[in-house]
């Protein structure tokens, strides 16, 4: 896999505009979630991820007053010298709205990153991956490593939510039942469908199908749902 040839910048137009950024860190501390293989995108070599970090962040503009930085990871996953290049192009580039993502086991490090930012004038918007409410398909068969039940409890550190859609045992009421939950604890949901990856999770056409032709439609046009048919829908990746 050959990560530097990956789009590390674009930006979303409908829905929320901002721009976003694909950035490398020392890569997700959980990596069991059994459908990704994201966090082959980190790496043990800090001061070039940084080099690499901050000729994309040099491609942010500000035109949108909104940045989604994601790093196949958690943001705490960053290294500083990357957190504080982050931090002076909000301030450069008049960001005030800031989107990062996070595990549920680094949500301990969300309180200060808010403040850290807040003092800037920069509001943290933070994107958890839930992929599903159903604790039991969650954690038995996805393995996301999120014990918490309670959907509101799950919330409670996050402000956003991806769900992950497209895979053999799921049904229409169920995917259904995800996003309205997400939207009732969630400012927004973001709906990823599985595709192919290396892993020994695979797409289910038939779910897939469902989701297209019954849920789609009436999602579509939901200002606080993103649906990801495929995962380089962003433009990054
Ligand atoms: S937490 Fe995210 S990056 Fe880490 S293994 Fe799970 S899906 Fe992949």
């Amino acid at each position: 896999m050959t990560m530097e040839r990956l789009q590390r910048y674009s930006v979303i137009r409908e829905k929320n505009p901002r721009e976003i950024v694909l950035l490398k860190g020392r890569g997700c501390q959980w990596r069991r979630c059994a459908f990704c293989d994201y966090y082959l995108d980190g790496s043990p070599d800090e001061e070039a991820d940084f080099l690499v970090n901050r000729e994309v962040l040099a491609q942010v503009t500000g035109e949108t007053g909104c940045l989604e930085v994601i790093n196949s990871g958690s943001f705490s996953d960053l290294d500083d010298r990357t957190m504080d290049e982050i931090a002076s192009v909000c301030c450069a580039k008049h960001i005030r709205e800031l989107h990062f993502e996070c595990h549920w086991i680094n949500r301990g490090a969300i309180p200060k990153a808010r403040s850290r930012f807040r003092g800037l004038g920069v509001t943290l918007k933070i994107k958890t991956g839930v992929e599903t409410f159903d604790a039991e398909f969650r954690e038995n068969v996805l393995n996301k490593g999120i014990k918490e039940t309670d959907p509101a409890k799950i919330a409670e550190p996050f402000d956003e939510c991806c769900l992950l859609f497209g895979i053999a045992g799921q049904t229409k009421a169920g995917m259904i039942r995800d996003i309205e939950t997400g939207l009732k604890y969630f400012e927004r949901v973001c709906v990823n469908i599985m595709n192919e990856n290396g892993t020994e999770i695979h797409p289910d056409p038939e779910v897939i199908r469902t989701f297209r032709s019954e849920i789609l439609p009436v999602y579509r046009d939901n200002d606080r749902v993103d649906i990801l048919m495929n995962n380089t829908d962003f433009g990054v990746g």
